[in-house]
């Protein structure tokens, strides 16, 4: 299609309001990022650098045990243990950092700026990134908690064979009784919420991360995106998160973009980069975003069949100010619930969340 003369003056004259400053402090981040934003806005305006203030905002949940997409308490591979992906974007240097596979360390959104900023290097993995965080006094710790083993152990416990048995369930001459009350010896004080918990994770492999982009009154601009990825992963398996272009980007000319959700079908329309390419040629965060999302809707041949098994979300910041958030569902239905597909964020005042604009509306089951 060729770029006629209105389109590209309408590019341009876009391009030019993004590429002023908006004078005014933005940070925008994934559902579960109310912490994050407050605590970026806080930073920035006390005059944090923005990578430092999204990094702080982050590493609340990759702290928090409660958190089961994030660091420490994230819900492990299928061998019972957790690995971590995170990437970071600096735009006053143009700089990035990106770990993957990532053990024993609760923070990997600090390896990642460590990475950036102490190496020649841009991506490390596994072992080799796990040693060079121990290298700069990081501690390896143990990040499964009770509650992300129970969940795995559902988890293990849940899977049939084609004959219908599974090794990891009460053997053939186990005494009789109900398989919940071996588990509860297991994991003694285990209340009936927690159990519920672990197998709806079980029978729902969650996806889940945190995706956080900030703006400073001067017009800079950085992101970070940090994960555990999948639940019960191949080991070794690495989603969009850690990948500069998919699950994080950052222009400094033009404005900053991330993604939560099926991370595969985020790497194969490169999300983060499409949308900021969007930006830069004139499109709003929203359009940008819904067409990022049109991109993986064509990868399917538009089989809405296909495309309901996943959910993918988009956040986008632009350089003026201006932000959206948007995701390929209006949202989902959880016992018989529809909860809208959300975003946070702060532009001033309280972190809040908003809807999210979508591509197509969820049908109740
Ligand atoms: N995008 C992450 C991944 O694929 C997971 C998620 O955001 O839910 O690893």
């Amino acid at each position: 299609m060729s770029i006629t003369r209105r389109h590209w003056m309408a590019g341009t004259a876009a391009m030019a309001s993004a590429q002023t400053a908006a004078g005014k402090f933005v940070a925008v981040s994934s559902s579960n990022g109310l912490r994050a934003c407050t605590k970026a806005m806080e930073m920035m305006r006390a005059g944090t650098d923005t990578l430092d203030a999204v990094i702080a905002g982050v590493n609340i949940n990759e702290e928090d045990p409660e958190d089961d997409s994030v660091g420490y308490g994230g819900l492990p591979n299928e061998e019972g243990v957790v690995e971590l992906d995170a990437c970071v974007m600096h735009g006053p240097t143009r700089r990035a950092g990106s770990v993957a596979s990532l053990r024993n360390i609760k923070t990997p959104s600090k390896i990642a700026k460590l990475v950036m900023e102490q190496t020649d290097h841009i991506m490390m993995v596994g072992e080799g990134a796990l040693r060079f965080a121990k290298a700069y006094g990081f501690k390896e710790e143990n990040l499964l908690t009770e509650k992300s083993r129970l969940a795995w152990l559902m988890w293990k416990r849940s899977l049939r064979d084609a004959g219908g048995h599974n090794n990891w369930t009460d053997g053939l001459d186990a005494p009789a009784g109900k398989p919940s009350a071996a588990l509860r010896g297991m994991f003694p004080g285990i209340g009936e919420e927690l159990l519920a918990y672990a197998w709806d994770r079980a029978q729902h492999p969650p996806t889940g991360t945190i995706n956080c982009l900030g703006l400073n009154a001067k017009g800079e601009i950085s992101g970070v995106t940090t994960t555990s990825g999948l639940a019960w992963k191949i080991p070794g398996r690495v989603g969009d998160s850690p990948i500069i272009g998919a699950g994080l980007y950052v222009d400094p000319d033009v404005g900053g973009a991330g993604s939560t959700g099926r991370g595969e079908e985020n790497i194969r329309v490169a999300g983060a980069h499409t949308i900021v390419e969007n930006m830069r040629h004139g499109m709003t965060p929203k359009d940008a975003c819904l067409d990022a999302l049109k991109r993986i809707s064509r990868n399917y041949g538009d089989d809405l069949t296909r495309l309901s098994q996943f959910d993918i979300n988009f956040y986008a910041l632009r350089k003026d100010g201006a932000f959206a958030g948007a995701s390929l569902w209006s949202g989902v239905y959880r016992r018989d619930q529809f909860r809208p597909r959300q975003f946070t964020c702060n532009d001033g005042g309280k972190s809040r969340l908003e809807n999210c604009a979508f591509l197509y509306e969820r049908k109740r089951p």
